[in-house]
C-alpha cells in the first residue's frame, strides 16, 4: 500500500473528525483537513489527494453537491461521504452520485481504515487501467503518424525522382506541388512555388490553354510547344478533394519521328506522281496504235481503274503533306451553301443506286467563311462521301448546316454500321480504318485524316458521335466570318 496517499477530510470540526484523522494517521496516511470550501478547492488542486472524505453537509453546504462539482473536474477522484444518519435514500444517492461509499455512525477506527483502502484499491485499479488505454492509444496514434510521415516522404520522393513533370494544384489553381521535371522542363529557379497561383508562376501559353480547356469540357490532352522544338503531352486529371494533376511527358523524339516519317511518305507521293501519269498516259495512247480484242479492252479498263485508285492516294497524300506543313494560307469568302450543292452534285449517282434517302437542311442566316474553298469542298466530299459509303442501301443521310453564334456547325449524319467506340478516337488519323469497316467498302483510311487538318488549318473542331449499328455523326465547328 502506498503510505503517502493524502486523505483530505472536508468535515465541520466535531469528535467524528478527530476520530477519523488520528485513525487515518495512524494507518500510515497523510492526512489534510479542509476548513471551508475555499480551502477544499484549494487542497484538491495543489495536494491532489488520493481521496475525499466529505460530510453530508459542509461549511453549509450540501455534500452531494460538492462532490458531483469536485468530480466533475477530477472523475477518478474517490469520494467517500459522512452522515449522521443511515438510509435507503442515502445510499440510492450515493451511488446516484457516483461516490465510493459512506460511513455514518456508530463508527469504528478499523471499519474506517478499511473502507478508504477498499476505495483507495479501486481507484488505482481505474487509474492503472486509464494509463494503460492512453498508452496504447498514444502508441498507435505515433505508430500512425510515423507511418503516414513515412508514406509521404516516399511519395515525395517517387514524385521528385520521375522523369515526368508533376504539378499538383488545389481548386483554385494555386500550386500545391511541382517536381524537379517540371522545374527543369520550364527552366524555373529554386525558389518556393507552393500556395501561389499557377497560371503566374508558371507563365506558358499552352499550359494556360491546358487550364482554360480543362474546365470546359472532357479535355484531357494538350501539347506544350517549346521555342526550341521540345514538345511535352501535358495531361490534365482532376483529383476529388484536392484539385487537380498535370502531367507532362516529353514527346519531341516522337514528334521528330512523325515528321520524318511524314517528310518520307511526302517525298515518295511526290515521286510517285510522274511514273503514275506517264503510266496513265500510255495505257491512253495504246488504243490508238491498233484496235484491242475485248479481253484487252477489260484488262486496260481495269490498270486505268488502278492507276486512278494509286493517283488519287498519291493526292491524299500530298495533299495531307501540305496541310499538315501549313502551306495552305489561301484564304477567301466562301459561301458553304454553294459549295455543298458542288460537293453533293457528285454523289447523285452512288445516292441513286444505294436508294440513299438525302435530308439537307442548310439555316437561311448562314454566314460566310473565311477559307479556302478547295478545301472545304475536298472536306465535305470526304464527310458525305464517307456517309454514303458506310451506309447500307436504302438509309439515310442527314447534312445539316446551321449558325450557333459565330460559329458554323456542319452535321452529316447517317444510318450506317457505326464506329466502335473504342475506335471513334482514331479515325481521324492517317490510314485508320476501323474494325467494322475493314473487309467491307474499299478505302485507305486517309479522308478523314484529310478533314481534320483541313479544319485545324481553318482553326475550327471536328468530332465524331456514334453508336454502332444505329449509325454516325461527324460534326464540323468552324469560326465565321465577321
Ligand atoms: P478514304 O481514304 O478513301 O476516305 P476511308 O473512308 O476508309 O478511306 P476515312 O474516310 O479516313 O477512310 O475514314 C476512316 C475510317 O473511319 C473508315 O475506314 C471507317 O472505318 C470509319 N468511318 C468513317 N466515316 C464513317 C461513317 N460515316 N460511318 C461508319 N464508319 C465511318
Ligand atoms: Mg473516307
Amino acid at each position: 500500500m502506498a503510505k503517502q496517499d493524502l486523505i483530505l477530510l472536508a468535515l465541520n470540526p466535531s469528535p467524528i473528525l478527530d476520530l477519523m484523522e488520528r485513525a487515518l494517521s495512524a494507518a500510515g496516511f497523510v492526512v489534510a483537513v479542509a476548513h471551508d470550501r475555499t480551502g477544499l478547492d484549494r487542497s484538491t488542486h495543489e495536494a491532489i489527494p488520493a481521496l475525499l472524505i466529505i460530510g453530508e453537509k459542509f461549511s453549509g453546504q450540501d455534500g452531494f453537491s460538492i462532490s458531483l462539482e469536485v468530480l466533475e473536474r477530477f472523475p477518478t477522484l474517490p469520494i467517500i461521504l459522512y452522515a449522521e444518519r443511515d438510509s435507503t435514500a442515502l445510499a440510492r444517492s450515493v451511488v446516484k452520485t457516483g461516490l465510493s461509499g459512506y460511513f455514518s455512525p456508530p463508527l469504528v477506527m478499523a471499519d474506517v481504515v478499511d473502507e478508504v483502502q477498499r476505495s483507495l484499491a479501486r481507484a488505482r485499479k481505474l487509474g492503472d487501467w486509464l494509463r494503460r488505454e492512453v498508452r496504447r492509444t498514444t502508441s498507435s496514434l505515433v505508430e500512425k503518424a510515423d507511418f503516414s510521415e513515412a508514406e509521404r516522404q516516399k511519395l515525395e520522393i517517387i514524385i521528385g525522382n520521375i522523369q515526368d513533370g508533376v504539378i499538383v494544384m488545389d481548386r483554385n489553381r494555386n500550386i500545391l506541388l511541382v517536381n524537379r521535371a517540371v522545374r527543369d522542363i520550364f527552366n524555373l529557379d529554386g525558389s518556393d512555388l507552393t500556395g501561389k497561383p499557377l497560371g503566374t508562376s508558371i507563365p506558358n501559353e499552352d499550359l494556360n490553354a491546358l487550364l482554360m480547356r480543362a474546365s470546359d469540357g472532357p479535355l484531357k490532352y494538350h501539347e506544350i510547344n517549346f521555342d526550341d522544338g521540345r514538345v511535352y503531352n501535358a495531361q490534365y486529371t482532376p483529383i476529388p478533394q484536392i484539385g487537380a494533376a498535370v502531367t507532362m511527358q516529353d514527346i519531341s523524339y516522337l514528334k521528330e519521328l512523325d515528321r520524318l516519317k511524314s517528310d518520307f511518305i511526302h517525298t515518295v507521293s511526290h515521286d510517285l506522281r510522274s511514273p503514275l501519269t506517264a503510266i496513265l498516259g500510255y495505257t491512253e495512247l495504246i488504243h490508238r496504235t491498233g484496235p484491242l480484242n475485248p479481253n484487252q479492252e477489260e484488262f486496260m479498263r481495269r490498270l486505268q481503274g488502278s492507276i486512278q485508285h494509286m493517283t488519287t492516294l498519291v493526292n491524299d497524300l500530298l495533299d495531307l503533306g501540305r496541310l499538315d506543313a501549313g502551306f495552305d494560307t489561301r484564304r477567301e469568302v466562301v459561301h458553304l451553301e454553294n459549295v455543298m450543292k458542288y460537293s453533293l452534285d457528285i454523289f447523285e449517282n452512288q445516292i441513286r443506286q444505294k436508294k440513299i434517302n438525302l435530308v439537307v437542311d442548310v439555316a437561311h442566316n448562314l454566314k460566310a467563311l473565311r477559307a479556302n474553298p478547295i478545301r472545304i469542298r475536298q472536306m465535305l466530299d470526304n464527310l458525305v462521301g464517307n456517309a454514303i459509303k458506310y451506309t447500307p442501301v436504302e438509309g439515310s443521310v442527314y447534312v445539316n448546316v446551321s449558325m450557333q453564334g459565330d460559329q458554323i456547325i456542319i452535321r452529316v449524319e447517317d444510318t450506317g454500321m457505326g464506329i466502335p467506340p473504342e475506335e471513334q478516337g482514331r479515325v481521324f488519323e492517317k490510314f485508320y480504318r476501323a474494325s467494322n469497316a475493314i473487309g467491307g467498302a474499299e478505302g485507305s483510311g486517309l479522308g478523314l485524316a484529310i478533314v481534320k487538318s483541313i479544319v485545324d488549318s481553318h482553326q475550327g473542331r471536328v468530332w465524331v458521335e456514334s453508336i454502332i449499328g444505329k449509325g454516325s455523326a461527324f460534326i464540323v465547328l468552324l469560326p465565321a466570318q465577321d
